[in-house]
């Protein structure tokens, strides 16, 4: 595919950008005022003043007015097709912000689709109760007061718990006495034994998997390349959660030359059954379905849960309002064995592993297995990356250095969200929440820090707003809680341990050459320098003037991939 025919120009550059300011990302930080694109990949940066030898052969020629261009941004831990699919065939739950319109959400979208047999909905918050729902989830009695007759399956925004009406139950043949899948909870009350109403993390394996047609997956993605172009996007990690993932839309729209959007996926690996057989799956996967601009490159695992579930793996018992047995600590669904041998499967044929570990004893015992399935690989380059890291032992920060592993952290979650970090973090872990979500511990080591959203965990993705929390530790869209707009990075309401503020470029590393180190294209995009891919977003305004409170509010002027214009903002 070559980009920008109609501009295709044999002796001058395809577009040239000049008098902006120029975040390149490269080794040294440089901003440079001008750059130039000839057939999708960057020919020069430099200074206004000599790209003026481009000018008069240029096929367009953009002057920036002092707007920002930064390299494209990329997400190391989202799951496509986001919330795609939900939005266009779903019941979506993303923006009911209380019980009642929950439930009355779920009511209108049953009348308006009476035909359906079973209704899938996602996108609810355990901030959303209190009591005992805060930590088992919400009780079925609820969903069977707009749903007594028909199955109804509501995944809880983090994907980690499934609420059922009593009709879901039954249709699905889950009853008290079901046995508990391994790695999973059925929620029962604990007077009566009855069912509770949810199934959290494994058990919702006894779910049948709501199926989507080939073309029904492809115009979600197509849907949600265009909603990350918006945000200045250029490239994800996709990660599996415990559904299919669609490499073959993938594939396809890649065929089709459709796929504008650097995308590594993930398959996952689960320990209940045989490792060599799983690895040898997904090493076919990786020859089948990757394509130019999409590979197979990495296996997700699971060590624990999480902790609003009470299934993240501690080193110390969740705090006594947790309701559980004083030395409850969580699990580890891993054993250390089992799991260095399936980390040294995974690298043996070259494939990144890539965890999901919440709790600080989860990331100390699969740092212990890297460090033990190190000793036996042979050496490679494999970036394996631990997400999440909501606790860790301030001892294990060090060893992702030594181990030469990736960091990927969600920086949207690091302050005291209302509603959440009361209800939710501080109420379940005690003080030590207050410590919660390293950053700056890791960058200070050297080690490679990469930002994601896990979207749709985080509804919004922007990145400008990770990277303000990034930078000021405090909360953002502090107006979508009805308060008002912070005045000081201080304020203490929303502050988490700002001891662990990064600078914005940091962040801005974060988010763009960094990302392309965990996807394994360095050399090709994440930062913008002459012999790159031409993958840039334009802002309106240079955030590095810009007050650390204000950095939101800079907007996306256009997203270029391969040097096509894939966004455009309407004025
Ligand atoms: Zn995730």
């Amino acid at each position: 595919m070559k980009p920008n025919l109609s501009n295709t120009n044999s002796n001058g550059v395809d577009i040239l950008f000049y008098n902006g300011v120029i975040y390149t990302a490269d080794k040294d930080n440089t901003i440079v005022e001008a750059l130039a694109v000839k057939e999708g990949k960057i020919i020069f940066t430099g200074s206004s003043k000599d790209a003026s030898r481009y000018m008069t052969d240029a096929g367009e020629v953009i002057d920036l007015q002092g707007r920002m261009i930064l390299p494209g941004f990329i997400d190391s831990h989202l799951h496509a097709p986001g919330r795609a699919l939900i939005d266009l065939y779903n019941i979506s739950l993303y923006e009911s912000l209380d019980l009642e319109s929950v439930l009355k959400q779920v009511e209108n979208f049953i009348q308006a689709n009476p035909d359906q047999e079973i209704y899938y909905g996602e996108g609810f918050s355990l901030g959303l109760f209190s009591g005992e729902e805060v930590s088992r989830g919400p009780r079925k009695e609820h969903l069977d007061s707009v749903c007594p007759d028909k199955p109804v399956v509501i995944y809880s925004s983090d994907c980690h718990l499934a609420w059922l009406n009593s009709c879901a139950f039954n249709a699905f043949g889950i009853d008290k006495e079901t046995d508990v899948p391994a790695g999973g909870v059925i929620e029962k009350n604990p007077v009566t034994g009855e069912l509770w109403g949810t199934l959290k993390e494994a058990a919702m394996r006894l779910i049948p998997e709501q199926t989507f047609s080939e073309h029904q997956l492809e115009d979600a993605i197509l849907e949600f390349q265009s909603f990350l172009h918006s945000l200045g996007y250029t490239g994800i990690l996709s990660v599996s959660i415990a559904s299919a993932p669609p490499l073959e839309a993938f594939y396809k729209i890649g065929q089709r030359d459709e796929l504008k959007l650097h995308v590594n996926s993930t398959v996952t690996i689960e320990p209940g059954f045989n490792l060599t057989e799983q690895v040898e799956l997904i090493n076919a996967m990786r020859k089948k379905y990757s394509s130019k601009y999409h590979s197979v490159s990495t296996v997700k695992f699971f060590t624990d849960g999480v902790v609003e579930g009470a299934t993240a793996y501690l080193l110390e018992p969740y705090s006594p309002a947790a309701g559980k047995n004083a030395s409850y600590r969580g699990e580890l669904l891993w054993n250390t064995e089992r799991l260095t041998e399936a980390i040294s499967l995974v690298n043996g044929i070259g494939l990144q592993v890539h965890v999901h570990s919440i709790g600080d004893a989860s990331t100390k015992a699969v740092l212990d297995a890297l460090e033990m399935a190190a000793v036996e690989a042979p050496a490679g380059d494999y970036r394996n990356t631990i997400t999440h890291l909501q606790l860790v032992d301030p001892v294990d920060i060090k060893r992702f250095y030594d181990l030469n592993v990736i960091a990927s952290v969600q920086p949207y979650w690091h302050c005291k969200e209302p509603g959440w970090w009361d209800v939710v973090d501080y109420h379940m872990l005690g003080e030590r929440a207050e410590c919660e979500y390293p950053l700056k511990s890791f960058f200070d080591t050297g080690l490679k820090v990469t930002s994601s959203s896990d979207h749709p965990v985080t509804p919004y993705p922007n990145p400008l707003r990770a990277i303000r929390a990034g930078v000021t530790r405090n909360i953002t869209a502090e107006g979508s809680y009805g308060l008002p707009l912070l005045k000081d990075t201080d304020d203490p309401r929303g502050l988490l341990n700002k001891a662990e503020r990064v600078s914005l470029t940091d962040m801005l590393r974060s988010f763009t050459i960094n990302g392309a180190y965990t996807i394994f294209r360095e050399k090709i995009t994440g930062s913008l320098e002459p012999g790159k891919q031409a993958d840039l977003v334009i802002l309106d305004r240079n955030l590095f003037d810009l007050d650390p409170l204000d950095l939101e509010s800079a907007k996306v002027m256009s997203t270029y991939f391969n040097g096509e214009i894939v966004y455009k903002r309407e004025v």
